[in-house]
């Protein structure tokens, strides 16, 4: 049973039983005073309870129970030992003293109900509060704690200088970064950057969650940012860390005039405060969400959360960094392939690889085994994955893994094929914010302006991932990873041909005139339909005639996850 029904059973049931008291108190046989003394004195009574009470009782001979007034005088006793009569002394009424023990129990459970559960809400604030205060320390955590995530580890060591010498940059004028945005999925190590800046920089942390700030008392979130950023002024150089900002920092549902529900008047309130540092105070607010689509594009303004950074889960490499440094306090066996380990744990997240050494360390406690072996480290990986089936070491996987290798390939190497001009700086097929993998691409453009060729290039790359899923796997298994690159390919095309004029069978109408003014828009569709075509055959036929270099490019990627750029262009260029 929930528990907010406990208590209107336990309040009805209490005036329940009071009432049946009250009744039977009612309902039991009353006589006069007199009467009972005449009773009395013939030798009727044979036994009465006496107590201070208004009322007592008496047995009769004939087994009858009755009540009558209380004298309450001094000899009253005497008297009716006096006629024989058996009397007991009694405190307080056994009824009422039931009662009496029924409703103090009730109060006090009632008491102690409301304070640990409707007080909890208050008292959860005013500890939330004082949390704010306490939770100010100065962590021991360096980047050396954090394996992986290069690039985030590089962008955070840049802050560290600009915490702790404020002043060299403010002799220069430079204007600091004030809020970082770390996001990727959860587990990656978000939270665990933000300590290791603060540690490096040898300042405190303040870190607090979007939802502590989501209340159900009116401006009462507001201002508990007011006084976390207070508290971190005070501290001087400090480092704020809001992990799942998203929890405040959703999209404002009204203007930002006008904007007057209460997530809206927090999330107000930080970005005022976030304006209202002076401008070098060596604090920096760093943020982690694993929803940044959701995030107010406010927060992501110059001189907000102006630095974004994503954070993603772990390639072969960090995984088996990571699991070295998680194994380093442990007594593993020296049999334990970590290579091995991190080649089995794919798509594992940081804080999932640290759970399963402990995990492992756990079950090797349990067996009172001197050392953590490859067996425990195998039951622990069940235990891990109980609920997770995308995490299975099932072939499906492994098909995934593969395709999703076929399609990144396909994206990267008819860039590199395209044109001369486009560097491809890295392909992934870890999951990412964007789909199940990706690829970056450095177009470096010559003039400001994209020729059509240009954007012919950018749709047959666009197109690459679908040609390869199909040329290698055939036409009825392509998969559904295309379906951001066909919306990305149908813009282009669009623009192509109805924003740039670029295609002359479609002239230079402009499709979107055209659109406002209901014309009909089929031959704009139409056409776009044939380019797009023409240009995957075009795409599926750069492919083919390198199928060995996008074979080459897709192990390449199945077996290190990640390419940079050097690896990428030397598989190429092969
Ligand atoms: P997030 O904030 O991204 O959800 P956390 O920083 O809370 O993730 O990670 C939880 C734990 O997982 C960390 O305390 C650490 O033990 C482990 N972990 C996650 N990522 C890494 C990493 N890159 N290197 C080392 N440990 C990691
Ligand atoms: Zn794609």
């Amino acid at each position: 049973m929930k528990k907010k029904y406990l208590y209107p059973i336990i309040i009805l049931a209490l005036i329940g039983l009071s009432i049946l008291a009250y009744n039977m108190k009612n309902n039991k046989e009353e006589i006069p005073y007199p009467a009972f003394l005449k009773l009395a004195e013939e030798g009727e009574v044979v036994e009465v309870n006496l107590s201070d009470s208004p009322q007592f009782k008496a047995e009769l001979k004939d087994g009858r129970t009755i009540y009558t007034d209380n004298p309450r005088t001094e000899d009253f006793k005497k008297e009716l030992l006096l006629y024989g009569i058996n009397v007991k002394e009694e405190g307080i009424g056994i009824n009422e003293l039931v009662i009496f023990l029924v409703l103090v129990s009730g109060l006090v459970y009632l008491l102690f109900h409301f304070k640990s559960n409707m007080g909890k809400e208050a008292e959860r604030e005013m500890s939330n509060l004082s949390q704010i205060e306490d939770l100010d320390y100065k962590p021991n955590i360096t980047f050396d704690h954090v394996a992986g995530n290069q690039e985030a580890k590089e962008a955070l060591m840049e802050m560290v200088d600009f915490i702790q010498n404020p002043d060299i940059y403010n002799k220069y004028g430079a204007r600091l970064p004030r809020g970082v945005l770390l996001y990727g999925p959860p587990g990656t190590g978000k939270t665990l950057l933000a300590k290791a800046l603060a540690g490096e920089a040898g300042v405190p942390i303040y870190p607090v969650s979007g939802s502590d700030f989501v209340q159900i008392y009116a401006g009462l979130g507001a201002s508990r940012i007011r006084s976390l950023f207070k508290k971190a002024k005070e501290a001087g150089k400090s480092v704020i860390f809001i992990d799942e900002i998203d929890a405040l920092g959703k999209k404002r549902k009204g203007s930002q005039a006008t904007g007057s529900e209460e997530g809206d008047r927090t999330l107000n309130a930080l970005l005022a405060e976030m304006s209202g540092f002076k401008e070098n105070e060596g604090i920096i607010v760093i943020a982690a969400t694993n929803r940044i689509d959701v995030l107010d594009e406010a927060l992501l303004r110059p001189g907000r959360f102006d630095r974004q950074i994503e954070v993603q889960l772990p390639d072969i490499k960090a995984r088996e960094q990571i699991l070295r440094l998680h194994a380093k306090n442990k007594p593993v066996s020296q049999e334990v392939d970590f290579r091995k380990l991190a080649e089995e744990t794919v798509y594992f997240s940081g804080a999932q690889l640290e759970n399963l050494l402990n995990e492992a360390a756990m079950i090797a406690v349990k067996e009172k085994e001197q050392l953590i072996t490859e067996e425990h480290i195998n039951k622990a990986y069940l235990k891990v994955l109980v609920g997770d089936e995308k995490k299975d070491r099932s072939s499906l996987t492994h098909k995934d893994r593969e395709i999703t290798a076929y399609h990144e390939a396909g994206h990267a190497l008819v860039a590199k094929l395209v044109s001369q001009d486009i560097r491809v700086t890295k392909v992934s097929i870890i999951p990412s914010t964007k789909g199940m993998g990706g690829f970056s691409l450095n177009i470096s453009p010559n003039s400001m302006y994209k020729s059509k060729k240009d954007i012919i290039n950018d749709i047959k790359i666009a197109l690459g991932g679908r040609a390869a899923e199909e040329l290698v796997f055939g036409e009825d298994h392509i998969t559904t990873g295309a379906s951001s690159d066909l919306q990305k390919a149908t813009e282009m095309v669009l623009s192509l041909i109805g924003i740039y004029g670029m295609d002359k069978e479609s002239g230079l109408l402009n499709y979107k005139v055209l659109l406002s003014m209901d014309a009909k828009l089929d031959n704009i569709t139409e056409r776009a339909r044939e380019i797009l075509d023409k240009m995957y055959d075009e795409t599926k036929n750069i492919l083919l005639a390198s199928r060995e270099k996008l074979d080459v490019l897709a192990k390449a990627l199945l077996d290190k996850e990640v390419l940079e750029e050097i690896e990428i262009d030397k598989l190429v260029s092969q």
